[in-house]
């Protein structure tokens, strides 16, 4: 899907679809390929997909960025009418990947294999590609041509250069020279293109990544992005809103006691006794370490209230096990309540001062805080 919705529903055994189900099935984290674009007019683009996967690496889809292949034919377009040489990309198995506008070396156009084309024979012996390196051969009209080859490792492609010679053997060994110049310099605009959108990729990558790995509940990134939204509608329909503070109580002796991976376990059973106690349309998130933070939509002070004290009592109710051993657990909650014109900066701080209280007044306790009506 996309940004307006649906696009289509991907089918097995139609060619339109088979790069998804290639990409399940792949080995590695992300593959390059050329296709066509049918969200951008079928247009011919070089795509990168990524694996999607969850926390137990199962594939759950993809991702990925297309860059136009118009940008790299009309560079190739460039090099071919400035030098008077034929500039072709071939896949591993000799299929033309890319080249000019007009056809690239002897006319052979994107999707033809090399061999293809009868002049070619001699120079390919069998193979799918020449090798990397210089070779010299004639045409089928008697033209020496002059063929610098060399692979793209990172594409898994072969870039081909080829000049027509005709004159004298000075000029040919410039051309040479020449060519393997332009294929230094078309290699590396290439891959600079290529190494830009990967990295503009993988950082919006990273900037997907929502969830906390530890228990699975939204983490601090995605929580500013829901916390915003949810204090936006508050405000505009004049909505009460909650915030909850929630801090387990003397977690660095449990961890002291019973090892990090106790608390790790612990954490993720209480993350499930917070699930349990709230609502589908209620913002959860971890906030770090061994501190949860819940939002709640439409609860006016006695019932957010009511849910913070049903947190802390579930808590204190809850066995919580690590390898079957009980470890009793209890938290303590500061709430705060939306106020007209609060930032959620100034929320939070005070649950944050709230949760101080809870804590100073003995743990396992709720208290809350609004400006204006002070403690209870
Ligand atoms: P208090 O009742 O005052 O909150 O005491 P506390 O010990 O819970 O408070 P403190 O903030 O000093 O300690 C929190 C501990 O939580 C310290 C840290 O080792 C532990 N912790 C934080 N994140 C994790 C985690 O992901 N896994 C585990 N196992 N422990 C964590
Ligand atoms: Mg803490
Ligand atoms: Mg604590």
């Amino acid at each position: 899907y996309q940004a307006k919705g649906i696009l289509k529903q991907v089918v097995p055994d139609t060619w339109r679809d088979a790069w998804y189900f290639r990409l399940r099935e792949l080995n590695a984290p992300y593959e390059i390929n050329v296709d066509l674009d049918m969200a951008n007019q079928d247009n011919l683009t070089v795509f990168i997909n990524y694996r999607v996967l969850d926390y137990q690496q199962r594939f759950i889809g993809a991702t990925g960025v297309g860059l136009s292949v118009n940008a790299v034919v009309k560079l190739i377009d460039k090099y071919q009418r400035r030098y008077q040489r034929s500039v072709l990309f071939t896949d591993a198995t000799g299929k033309v990947i890319l080249t000019g506008s007009e056809g690239g070396l002897h006319g052979l156009k994107i999707g033809q294999p090399l061999t293809d084309n009868a002049d070619l024979n001699d120079l390919l012996a069998q193979r799918a590609t020449p090798t990397e390196g210089s070779h010299e051969y004639k045409d089928s009209k008697g033209h020496s041509h002059f063929l610098n080859v060399r692979q793209l490792p990172e594409l898994g492609w072969y870039l081909l250069v080829d000049k027509r010679e005709t004159g004298a053997l000075d000029p040919i060994r410039h051309s040479l020279y020449l060519n393997l110049v332009i294929c230094a310099m078309i290699t590396l605009v290439v891959l600079l293109l290529l190494n830009g959108m990967l990295r503009r990729h993988q950082a919006s990558t990273e900037a997907l990544a929502t969830l906390d790995s530890l228990t699975g509940l939204p983490n601090r990134r995605s929580f500013d992005l829901l916390a915003a939204q949810a204090l936006q509608e508050a405000q505009r329909d004049c909505a009460p809103l909650a915030a909850l503070l929630i801090d387990l109580d003397h977690f660095k002796v449990l961890n002291d006691t019973h090892g990090h991976l106790a608390g790790d376990e612990v954490l993720r059973q209480f993350a499930n006794v917070l699930q349990g106690s709230l609502r589908q349309s209620d913002i959860l998130c971890r906030w770090g370490g061994e501190e949860f933070i819940v939002l709640l939509r439409e609860a006016e002070g006695r019932q957010a209230i009511d849910v913070a004290e049903k947190i802390r009592r579930r808590t204190e109710q809850f066995t919580f096990s690590y390898e079957g051993q009980p470890l009793p657990l209890t938290t303590s909650i500061g709430l705060s309540a939306l106020q007209p014109g609060d930032t959620l900066h100034a929320l939070l701080t005070r649950a944050d001062r709230a949760l101080y209280r809870a804590k100073q007044a003995g743990r396992n306790r709720v208290c809350s805080e609004t400006p204006g009506t002070g403690h209870e």
